[in-house]
This record gives C-alpha cells, sequence and structure tokens, in this order.
C-alpha cells in the first residue's frame, strides 16, 4: 500500500495519524513523560514506558518521514546537529572519517573538534574530489551534504557508495524527502535537518536519521545512544512537525519553481556576476542534480553580486520582503550574507545566500530588482 501512494498523499494525511479516542482527523497531543502499569503490574501500553524512550507523536511523525524516504527505520532528533553527532558518536577511536569540504558551517566545525577529541582521523575533500579520495582511503564513514550549503554543489550518492565499504551518511536538508531521496541512491543513512524545509515553518528545531540497515551496528548504537543519552525530540515538537509535514511535498514544490524563476533573473542581471543554483544548466552541480533531484532543485542559492563586501551588504540591506536572517527552507524568504557570519572558510565576500519561500514570485523578483538598482 505504501509504496504506490506518492509523497503528497502520504504528507497530507500524515501517513495515516488519527485519534481513535476522539475521533478526531488529527492526532491529539500526548505529553506525558511517563506511562501508566495495571494491577498486575503490567505496561497498559507495552511501548509506552517513559518518553525518553519514544512517544506516541514522535512516531507518528517518524512514521511520515519513514514512508517519504523510503526507509526501514526512522529517528527524530531535537536538532539536526543532535543528529549528526549521534552517528559520529558510533565511531570508536582510531577509525577513519571523510567528510566533504566547505559543507554547513556548523557541521565541519563539530566534527573538526570531535574528531581531534576521539583520535578519529579526519580527511576532507572537495566534492569534486570526493569519489577519488573515498576510493583510496576507504575509510569507516563518509558524510556529504547535497547540494551542499552554501555552494550548492552536488555529489554523486551512488558513485560515493560504490568506491568501497564505508558507512554512507548524506546529509539531504536542502534537497528534503521530497526531491531526492537518499537511501534509494545508495546512501547507508540519510540525514535532515527538519528545521529547515521539512518543517518549514521556522518555528521548530528538530534533526532526522532514516536508514534501509536497521541490523547494522552503527544503525543499532544511533538508536541506543538517542535513547540512553536522551537525544530525543519532545512531543510538542513532534507534533508541530507532523502538522507542518502534511503540506511539504507543496511547499518544495512552490519553493523550487520560484527559486529556479529567481535564479534565472539573477543570472542575467547585469549586477550580478553569477548564481549557483542546481537548477541552471551552467552549474557545476546541474548534472547530479537532474540525476538525482525529482521535481525541482530547492529553494536554495547563492548569488556572487559584483563588487565587494561593501556591496553585498548593501543590496541585502535594502532588500524589504527578504528577511536578514539565517537559516533556510521556511515559506518566507532569506538572504543572507555568510561572509558575515564564517569570514575563515573562504566564503566570497560578495556572496549572498538565499532561501526562497512559498511567496508570489512576481513579489520576489521585483523586490531583487529594486535592491539591484543604482
Ligand atoms: C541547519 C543545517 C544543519 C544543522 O541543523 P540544526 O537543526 O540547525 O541543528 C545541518 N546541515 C545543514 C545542511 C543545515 O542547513
Amino acid at each position: 500500500m505504501k509504496k504506490i501512494q506518492h509523497p503528497a498523499t502520504i504528507a497530507a494525511h500524515a501517513a495515516g495519524a488519527l485519534d481513535p479516542q476522539s475521533g478526531g482527523v488529527v492526532p491529539a497531543l500526548q505529553p506525558s513523560t511517563t506511562f501508566l502499569r495495571d494491577e498486575n503490574y503490567d505496561l497498559v501500553r507495552p511501548d509506552n514506558i517513559y518518553s525518553r524512550d519514544n512517544s506516541d507523536n514522535l512516531r507518528q511523525a517518524e512514521a511520515v518521514l519513514q514512508v517519504l524516504e523510503n526507509a526501514q527505520e526512522t529517528l527524530l532528533f531535537p536538532s539536526g546537529m543532535a543528529a549528526i553527532a549521534a552517528v559520529f558518536r558510533t565511531l570508536p577511536n582510531g577509525a577513519t572519517a571523510l567528510v566533504q569540504s566547505h559543507i554547513y558551517w556548523g557541521t565541519t566545525a563539530w566534527i573538526m573538534d570531535f574528531c581531534e577529541r576521539r583520535d578519529i582521523t579526519l580527511i576532507t575533500a572537495e566534492a569534486d574530489d570526493l569519489t577519488d579520495t573515498a576510493a583510496t582511503h576507504d575509510p569507516d564513514l563518509i558524510f556529504i551534504e547535497t547540494p551542499s550549503n552554501p555552494w550548492l554543489k552536488t555529489i554523486d550518492i551512488q558513485a560515493v557508495k560504490d568506491t568501497g565499504t564505508a558507512t554512507l551518511v548524506v546529509d539531504a536538508t536542502a534537497a528534503t524527502p521530497i526531491l531526492t531521496r537518499a537511501l534509494d541512491h545508495g546512501a547507508d543513512i540519510v540525514m535532515h535537518s527538519a528545521t529547515k524545509g521539512i518543517n518549514g515553518h521556522s518555528d521548530v528545531l528538530a534533526g532526522v536519521l532514516s536508514t534501509n540497515s536497521k541490523d547494522s551496528k552503527i544503525w543499532q548504537a544511533v538508536r541506543d545512544d538517542r535513547k540512553m543519552a536522551g537525544a530525543i525530540l519532545g512531543p510538542f515538537e513532534a507534533w508541530l512537525l507532523t502538522r507542518a509535514m502534511r503540506t511539504l511535498p507543496l511547499r518544495v514544490e512552490r519553493m523550487s519553481q520560484n527559486a529556479q524563476a529567481l535564479a534565472e533573473y539573477l543570472l542575467a542581471h547585469p549586477a550580478v556576476k553569477d548564481v549557483f543554483y542546481p537548477g541552471l544548466p551552467h552549474h557545476s552541480g546541474h548534472k547530479n542534480a537532474q540525476k538525482q533531484m525529482i521535481g525541482g532543485f530547492g529553494g536554495l542559492l547563492s548569488v556572487l553580486v559584483s563588487g565587494d563586501r561593501v556591496d553585498a551588504l548593501r543590496i541585502t540591506g535594502k532588500l524589504q520582503l527578504f528577511l536578514r536572517a539565517t537559516s533556510l527552507g521556511g515559506v518566507e524568504s532569506l538572504v543572507e550574507h555568510r561572509h558575515s557570519i564564517e569570514p575563515h572558510t573562504g566564503i566570497p565576500e560578495n556572496l549572498i545566500r538565499v532561501s526562497v519561500g512559498i511567496e508570489h514570485i512576481d513579489d520576489l523578483i521585483a523586490d531583487w530588482a529594486q535592491a539591484l538598482d543604482n
């Protein structure tokens, strides 16, 4: 049944979550941390003991994501970083990890610090060299991000998987499970910051891991780590996430259409030097994106404006509709001058990262037109 339904249908119905007790067509929010035993000391619901293990609202949100990812098992975490940390914490001392360069800065910073403290050999490689580097070193774990943030580089997931025996972890946040089902392309574990497009309303912090090898040692360790170390999403956040995901396919479709149109407009503008967007044929990530993304190329793009830091900040400051704030994947469009945030990582000072929302495209283009003029 689940394989024949389209993502839009699964999402709209929250994978069938209802409230049998009240007859409600939406699930109830159940915040209890602890669960009853009967007079024989048997649990009233054997799957509900204590909410650090699990909760009904968490299972409902996980069920939606599991079907959308075509996964065997899905686990939610209180943030994207908590999900990434849960994977890396399973590595034994002395292990080797290969991590893509120039990805989400928070990931890079945490992994560098963690690997140093844990005596894990960390190898880094640019997107273009990643497959070759993987083949040379055959590491224990490979972590890639496609499309990458904020360079929008893409990586052929299957080609990386085919290089050896490493556990391949793919951060597919910018694609969402709607545009890329990374497990179908060879990933062992797919990760998303659900804070971004999956929730899409800039009001829930969450992260998610899904796998098709739930009996693997690493996945069992991840599952144990979440339970024992307590990095679990609360019922209210899970409930909000389930609510938000009902419109995920619709939002992603509109964001992708808007981003494509805006990217084409900006690329043709005389005050713009280049646009990084996987949907643009001249972009280095276009070929892999065509292979791995279905129905669009997402809402994230980066613009290189003519001039320097001052010009980029002037343009950013003149935008009225695009809010100046970090993050991405929300219904409202955002811009960020990444160089102001991470000046030490080689981000061009004339780069403006753009998260395109679901507003009307004419209004989005008009805002950039007035900001770029003069
Ligand atoms: C935001 C983000 C993360 C981190 O997720 P949080 O939910 O903020 O912890 C990881 N990877 C990518 C690509 C992101 O955009």
